[in-house]
């Protein structure tokens, strides 16, 4: 009886579909997110390579949203989780490597606007599966640049000159990079950049989403 009791109080509902579920989406709506995870990631791994989950549109575009623009962040925790179970089985990198995972930093006006870092949520949760440490004081996003999806790649580079500084805290082991979206690769090669001109080895970048672009 208090068993069935407390699981009433644990369920709550399916933001997408309003399914009663434990789980910030139920299993039925999981099932169409995963429709969008790439098939082929075709990664060879070298300079700054990038490893995507999954196509940016659909259910996926659709739970990104919620997440950062509906104050949802636990829908962060099932993103990274799904991340961090592709990328163990990717054997791109050996299990139990020393790694430490770097989210892209928010500008302190939008992190105090939004509430959370969607990045460090989902790598977060990357990090518990994966076993790597979590650095989210590496880098620090000192400009507050404007929203990029409208932008050519010339415009997106010349918003995000300068936008990034080293922060407090510098990462012990090679890192890894880590983001929601993917798009053109900008804001991922600019913190990549800071974080070389400090000797410190960036291995790559794992993201969420990738955009896929007609014009690329
Ligand atoms: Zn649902």
């Amino acid at each position: 009886m208090l068993k069935q009791l407390i699981s009433v109080f644990l369920e709550s509902r399916c933001l997408f579909c309003s399914r009663t579920t434990s789980e910030s989406l139920c299993q039925y709506c999981q099932q169409k997110l995963l429709s969008h995870q790439l098939k082929d990631r075709n990664i060879s791994w070298n300079n700054l390579s990038v490893f995507a989950w999954g196509r940016y549109d659909g259910q996926l575009k659709r739970a990104i949203a919620l997440m950062k623009y509906q104050n949802q962040p636990d829908i962060g925790g099932l993103l990274g989780k799904l991340l961090g179970d592709v990328w163990l089985h990717s054997g791109l990198i050996k299990p139990l490597a020393k790694i430490t995972v770097v989210p892209i930093p928010l500008h302190s006006k939008k992190l105090k606007k939004r509430g959370f870092n969607q990045a460090e949520i989902i790598a977060r949760s990357f990090c518990q599966i994966t076993g790597y440490g979590l650095n989210s004081q590496a880098l620090i996003r000192v400009r507050d640049t404007q929203a990029m999806f409208n932008l050519s790649l010339e415009e997106r580079t010349k918003n995000l000159e300068n936008a990034f500084q080293i922060g407090h805290k510098l990462p012990k082991h090679p890192v890894l990079l880590l983001d929601d979206i993917y798009t053109v690769g900008t804001t991922i090669k600019e913190s990549a950049k800071i974080l070389r001109q400090q000797r410190i080895e960036v291995i790559g970048a794992v993201v969420v989403a990738k955009s896929i672009i007609s014009n690329q």
